[in-house]
């Protein structure tokens, strides 16, 4: 069993793919990506990305979810899925959604039923915008695809301020026809995407921007959740709310992170990262060195800040871009 200083029961590991994307997220990629930004690297093969997340398996983690960069770029994306399809452990996926349909049977082989789909835009043209890309069709026509082959669709959205705040309103009401689950995401600050206090739009502000419209009530969370869960009345689909920027949840944080290069991240935002891919390479037993990494998690948020509304270094925190991390 994984378990950290604080007590903390780690079953949950997030593998990124690949740092590539197709899009280019405002809020995701570093702005000035400098030349060969994605070259040179050590990768972790296909062969590696299973022997490390059998390992992870044994060691007692029962949910694994593919992410990146986008995870369905990678071209061997569709053999890595099948064969961590064999563990006994819950798989999942969070995409941009556009190499969805090529994936459909995948994912149902795989037997993964819940999908995770970012999309910052109900608005074609905003969507470009926040993007760089012109996918907004293909995007919207995947979710569809996967809701008429009844996966569990959450739609990811950053909301930030004047840019797609005022949009908050039309998510909700897309969750009265449609089965969604769209969850509000806190702006984070990452390496290089123009961060600032005053873009976050928390979680007090979403719900009150909500209750303007629709009465809603809460759904209850489990221990390990990072989004708090809601529902409007008669609604086939929920939003909820990711406020790591003012409400936390390390607390109940069960989550390790695998870069694409194969250091392991004990937290979103540590500075440190652990070599596992170099360890594995030497043919060194990983077990003590992923409990070692572990060992060191800080107790919150990787002891960079706490929250926005007491630190005003936030935005000076030392952590690659999120494209980098795996998100
Ligand atoms: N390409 C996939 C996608 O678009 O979902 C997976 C990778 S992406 C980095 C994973 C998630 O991180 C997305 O839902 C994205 O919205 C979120 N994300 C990226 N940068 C963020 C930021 N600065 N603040 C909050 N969420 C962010």
């Amino acid at each position: 069993m994984l378990r950290d200083n604080f007590n903390r029961i780690h079953d949950y590991l997030r593998i990124s793919l690949t740092d590539k994307c197709n899009l280019r997220c405002t809020y995701c990629n570093p702005v000035d990506l400098p030349k060969g930004f994605f070259a040179g690297a050590p990768r972790m093969t296909a062969d590696e990305i299973e022997k490390i997340a059998s390992v992870f398996i044994k060691e007692g983690v029962k949910k694994i979810r593919l992410t990146g960069g986008e995870p369905l770029v990678r071209k061997d994306a569709g053999e890595i899925i099948q064969r961590l399809a064999k563990y006994p452990v819950e798989l999942a996926i969070t995409t941009n959604g556009v190499f969805v349909h090529e994936f459909i049977e995948t994912f149902k082989q795989a037997e993964i039923r819940s999908i995770n789909v970012s999309l910052d835009s109900l608005k074609k043209e905003k969507n470009l915008l926040i993007t760089g890309r012109n996918e907004f069709d293909r995007v919207l026509d995947n979710i569809n695809l996967l809701l008429k082959n009844e996966f569990h669709v959450k739609v990811n959205m950053v909301v930030m301020k004047n840019v797609n705040d005022d949009e908050i309103i039309d998510f909700i009401a897309w969750t009265q026809q449609q089965p969604v689950h769209v969850r509000f995401i806190e702006f984070m600050p990452f390496t290089g995407n123009r961060w600032t206090n005053e873009k976050v739009v928390s979680h007090q502000e979403i719900l009150e921007i909500i209750s303007r419209k629709f009465s809603f009530s809460k759904l209850p969370d489990k221990i390990n959740d990072t989004a708090k869960k809601y529902f409007v009345k008669e609604h086939k689909g929920t939003f909820a709310i990711i406020s790591t920027m003012t409400q936390p949840f390390c607390s109940g944080c069960n989550r390790m992170r695998l870069t694409t290069d194969g250091k392991m991240k004990n937290c979103l935002f540590s500075k440190n990262e652990t070599d596992i891919l170099g360890a594995l390479r030497k043919g060194m037993d990983i077990v003590p060195i992923i409990k070692q990494c572990l060992f060191e998690k800080e107790e919150s948020l990787g002891g960079q800040f706490t929250t926005i509304n007491n630190n005003p270094l936030v935005s000076k925190i030392n952590n690659r871009s999120m494209i980098n991390i795996g998100g």
